[in-house]
């Protein structure tokens, strides 16, 4: 499967309506530098709810949409990222995210529906399940949302846990006995 022409078909990342700016894309400290290092500006990103270490970039006005907003690393002309190999985690977490669960008292790892995404919704179930176990096992993951806790959304219907998270005196781990 061509990723990218299904991408270029779909069109649904890295775009934003006015209901949906809330969800513009979070970048940490890091990864704000490397995006910087690409043109963008200090000016084009703003602290997410007050963190000194987690931002959320400005989305600009689409030229081919009117009404909608895209990132401004998007190239519109070919929906491709500019910075797709240095892309933030945010991006490549995608369709999983972190969010609280729906009493606001826990944590857990979600995804989107499979049919929310066009790459997800080509795969076969095999196909579709190791996918969804290899990247519920990033390396790292724990790490990063211990880091930046700030990257927990709020609780989002229309999606599914895929592993839960258990608040201990060193922070988060996971709640399952799988080793990452
Ligand atoms: S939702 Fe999936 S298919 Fe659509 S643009 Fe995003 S990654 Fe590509
Ligand atoms: S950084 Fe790239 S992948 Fe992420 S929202 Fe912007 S254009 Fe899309």
């Amino acid at each position: 499967m061509d990723t990218i022409q299904v991408c270029e078909r779909c069109r649904e990342c890295c775009r934003f309506t006015k209901k949906t700016l809330y969800y513009a894309t979070l970048f940490t400290d890091k990864e704000k530098q490397r995006a910087m290092a690409t043109g963008l500006s200090s000016a084009d990103f703003v602290s997410y709810r007050g963190s000194r270490h987690v931002f959320q970039v400005r989305l600009i006005p689409s030229v081919k949409v009117a009404g909608e907003y895209v990132c401004p690393l998007l190239d519109e002309q070919t929906h491709r990222c500019r910075i797709y190999e240095h892309r933030p985690l945010d991006c490549r977490l995608w369709p999983f995210f972190f969010m609280r669960s729906r009493n606001g008292r826990g944590a857990l790892l979600a995804s989107f529906r499979k049919d929310f995404c066009g790459i997800t919704d080509a795969m076969k179930k095999k196909q579709y399940e190791s996918f969804m176990r290899e990247n519920s096992d990033l390396p790292g993951l724990l790490g990063f949302i211990n880091r930046y806790p700030e990257f927990i959304w709020d609780y989002e219907s229309y999606t599914f846990p895929v592993r839960f998270l258990k608040r201990v005196e060193t922070g988060y781990v996971w709640a399952d006995d799988r080793a990452s």
